[in-house]
């Protein structure tokens, strides 16, 4: 059995692992979105595909995967959900901006009628593999996926994290640690660690507080899928949805996780701030920033999305909360870093105060230790993570005395087994 990296390997973006025995099973396939599109090294044939949640870091390039004939394809309801609405956005995009799109329409349909739902401990067959979804605790429908060969003597259980957080967020419970025998594990935040979450909280409501009694508005780029929710979560819990304005891709995504409540943790905190926040189309925007509000908005690195069409219009008492990791060669980097945006006009200065947060839906390097050492693999293969966390990580667990590698893209490791 092999395992090749067709991407994210020694770096976060286009995860992409093939796993090889009798059958070929891809795990992920997705983009890297920095300032331009990266996607894996190679479309491979594949006899099953397995996605492990709706990020487009996971999901941006699966469609290619799907050319004439039908691919099993694995991942919970939500996933195929979510991703299908940030599949058609990308082809929407590449249609407004009048490039080439990734994939066609035909191969997403595809994509769609070869999806086979799963829900967590629910094993199914895959010819000698009994493929089991658990609960990552990164965003609605996240997977970790067990892979259990019943035929080998060793390697008998594989288990790819993809994104997990171990420490419960406002809508999901921590992840669940899967034994394993090999475990391949994302480790983004790999040698760092993530503040206290209840300070972050309180520390965010002061401040969107104090905005909205200035009667500024409170500017909250988020991703369409998880942090919005996230974020609409926690405002409801603070008394804040009745201020609270979701608009952009937020609006549907945040329609399907709760639609979908058994895969989030306090579903009735997400549907009872649905009904006090408001749901904005493109003509309420106007009125949305004439008195004190908080607006929720797409895109989260601000590439594009109403959140652009906001930002140069708050009035100057007004914020703008960056709540997560904002990639090179963005717009959220650059605002944070330099207090302008690249628009069709050019650079915009934007006058508004910035202020950081980290809300991470990714595991601080305890937490990925302790999976690790609960799992308790032979072998750890590191995934998700810039080079040189991938390699500070490595040598942190050998340390422990486990196996542990940090493959490059393109480069295949052995199993026996
Ligand atoms: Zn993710
Ligand atoms: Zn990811």
């Amino acid at each position: 059995m092999i395992l090749k990296f067709h991407g994210g390997a020694q770096e976060v973006g286009r995860s992409s692992i093939l796993l090889k025995d009798e059958r070929s099973i891809m795990m992920d396939f997705g983009v890297k979105l920095d300032g331009k599109t990266e996607y894996p090294i190679d479309v491979p044939k594949v006899d099953a595909f397995i996605l492990s949640h709706a990020h487009l870091d996971h999901s941006g390039y699966a469609p290619a995967l799907y050319e004439m004939s039908h691919v099993p394809t694995f991942g919970t309801k939500p996933t195929l959900e979510l991703s299908t609405l940030l599949l058609e956005d990308s082809l929407s995009i590449a249609r407004k901006e009048h490039f080439k799109p990734p994939f066609h329409r035909r191969q997403l349909n595809l994509l769609r009628n070869s999806f086979v739902d799963l829900n967590y401990h629910k094993p199914v067959k895959f010819g000698k593999f009994d493929i089991e979804l658990h609960d990552a605790g990164h965003i609605s429908g996240s997977a970790i996926t067990l892979i259990e060969r019943a035929n080998a003597k060793e390697n008998r259980r594989i288990v790819y994290t993809g994104d997990f957080k171990l420490e419960p967020q406002t809508l999901h419970r921590g992840a669940e640690i899967v034994k394993s025998d090999v475990l391949i594990t994302e480790a983004t935040y790999a040698g760092r660690e993530h503040p206290e979450r209840n300070k972050e909280i309180a520390r965010l409501i002061d401040e969107v507080e104090e905005v909205l009694d200035r009667g500024g508005n409170a500017l909250i780029p988020v991703f369409a899928v998880g942090r919005a929710q996230e974020m609409l979560a926690i405002l409801y819990q603070n008394g804040l949805a009745g201020s609270t304005y979701v608009d952009g891709m937020a609006r549907e995504a945040t329609k399907i996780v709760a639609r979908n409540p058994r895969f989030i943790d306090n579903s009735s905190i997400l549907s009872k701030a649905i009904e006090e926040a408001e749901f904005v189309q493109a003509r309420e925007r106007p009125s949305v920033l004439k008195g004190p509000s908080i607006i929720l908005t797409t895109a989260g690195m601000l590439q594009g999305g109403p959140v652009l069409n906001y930002i140069s219009r708050l009035n100057s008492n007004s914020r703008i909360f960056i709540t997560g990791y904002q990639a090179e060669d963005t717009n959220g980097r650059s605002l944070v870093e330099n207090g302008h945006i690249n628009t069709e006009d050019g650079k915009v200065r934007i006058g508004t105060p910035v202020s950081v947060y980290d809300f991470s839906a990714h595991a601080g390097n305890t937490d990925l230790l302790r999976y690790v050492r609960g799992s308790a693999p032979n072998t750890v293969i590191c995934v998700h993570s810039d080079e040189e966390c991938a390699k500070a990580f490595v040598e942190e667990i050998r340390g422990e005395g486990f196996d542990a590698f940090a493959p490059k893209v393109g480069e295949t490791i052995k199993l026996d087994g």
